[in-house]
């Protein structure tokens, strides 16, 4: 199969984790027989740096036309004066909005090497495996007005939800908890907020298509707590924006690292695959980051958007054994191991595929 993939390395340590994405699916290419056309473009302070802009018309053009989506990482502290609409994040958020990236997907499972590495006690982590169905174009991050009044004194945010945005975001709630162990967690804050009672509604209107699975309401409070005190509770969990990036980001401390965990942001036609951290600027250029969220998130790619299950399958076993064999990099620990960077990691990894 011949695919057409946007490479979008970003910042920080973007380019370097990018670099082995691509390597890792060059590898599998070759073994399947599939041509990857990779196109490389700017996005966040790259695309401010070379356009004057975070993220260009032209690149939004050119992922419509692709087939998937790789994104590294944004931001720096180079940009952090940069007005609100210049800075990094605006060109993910352009992105997420122009190509209607509604749903993130998140999956939070550990390994088992890793397991130790966690603050979380082994027997309170072992055995959980979530999959968290975030809403990602709509809520406080987009809703207007959002301004500062009285001088500055006054601020407004807006969380602002169509019942249509709810609907389909609901829905992949329910199509991936069909697909997993058939039990659905719906946060929300339904004691105080509009939105989440209208959202308690339609995952009550919703239920009734989907009777082969169990649906528990939570609010996101008490799931914070569940999620580090009894994280095998949960099978699929679907929130809106501002809960499912907190969440989210919770969850990554079952997993060891944050540089562990890949995420895919789907529209009905397309879909973008990134690792779920920042661009790291404490580590950038060192040779040293973690590339496996970035691996695991290309695995997602051939996944999700590109029909390829053996290929991902491949990869992500490929991640399981270069861990397992004790090999890891310095965000991490595994005893009696062997720590490398980036790119020794990445030859680890490839030396599993073939
Ligand atoms: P971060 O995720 O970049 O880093 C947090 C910590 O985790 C740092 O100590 C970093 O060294 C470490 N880390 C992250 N990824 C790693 C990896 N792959 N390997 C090894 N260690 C890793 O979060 P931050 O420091 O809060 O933010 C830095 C910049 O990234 C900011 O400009 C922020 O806006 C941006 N950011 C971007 C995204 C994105 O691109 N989607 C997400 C979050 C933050």
């Amino acid at each position: 199969m011949s695919k057409k993939i946007i490479v979008l390395p970003g910042d920080g340590i973007g380019p370097e984790i990018m670099k082995s994405a691509v390597k890792v699916l060059e590898t599998v290419a070759d073994k399947y027989g599939h041509t990857f056309e990779f196109d490389n473009h700017e996005i966040g302070g790259a695309a401010y740096d070379k356009h004057g802009e975070p993220l260009t018309d032209e690149t939004v053009n050119a992922c419509v036309q692709a087939d998937a989506i790789l994104l590294g990482a944004i931001g720096g502290p180079a940009y952090d004066e940069l007005p609100t609409h210049l800075r990094p994040e605006q060109g993910l958020l352009k992105i997420r909005k122009a190509l209607n990236l509604y749903a993130n997907i998140r999956p939070i499972k550990g390994f088992a090497p890793l397991l130790h590495a966690s603050p979380l006690k082994e027997s309170v982590i072992d055995g959980s495996d979530i999959y968290v169905v975030r809403e990602l174009t709509g809520g406080l991050y987009f809703g207007t007005p959002r301004e500062r009044r009285d001088d500055g004194n006054t601020v407004v945010d807006t969380l602002l939800y169509h019942r249509h945005e709810i609907e389909r975001i609901v829905e992949k709630g329910f199509e991936s908890a069909q697909l997993r162990n058939k039990h659905l967690t719906s946060v929300d804050k339904a004691n105080v907020l509009e939105s989440s009672r209208l959202w308690r509604e339609i995952v009550e209107e919703k239920k009734r298509d989907y009777p082969d699975v169990t649906i528990e309401h939570m609010l996101v409070d008490s799931a914070a707590m569940k999620l580090i005190t009894n994280p095998t509770h949960f099978d699929v969990i679907v929130t809106e924006n501002l809960f499912g990036d907190i969440l989210s980001d919770e969850g990554s401390v079952l997993t060891g690292s944050i540089g562990m965990l890949p995420s895919a942001s789907l529209s009905d036609e397309i879909g973008l695959y990134e690792p779920i951290h920042g661009s790291a600027p404490d580590i950038a250029g060192k040779g040293i980051a973690n590339p496996l969220g970035m691996i695991l998130s290309a695995a997602m790619m051939l996944r999700y958007s590109l029909n390829m299950n053996d290929e991902a399958e491949v990869i992500e076993k490929a991640v399981e054994q270069s861990l397992e064999a004790g090999y890891y990099t310095a965000d991490l620990s595994i005893e009696n191991g062997t720590q490398v960077g980036t790119e020794e990691m990445t030859d680890i990894v490839i030396s599993h595929i073939n």
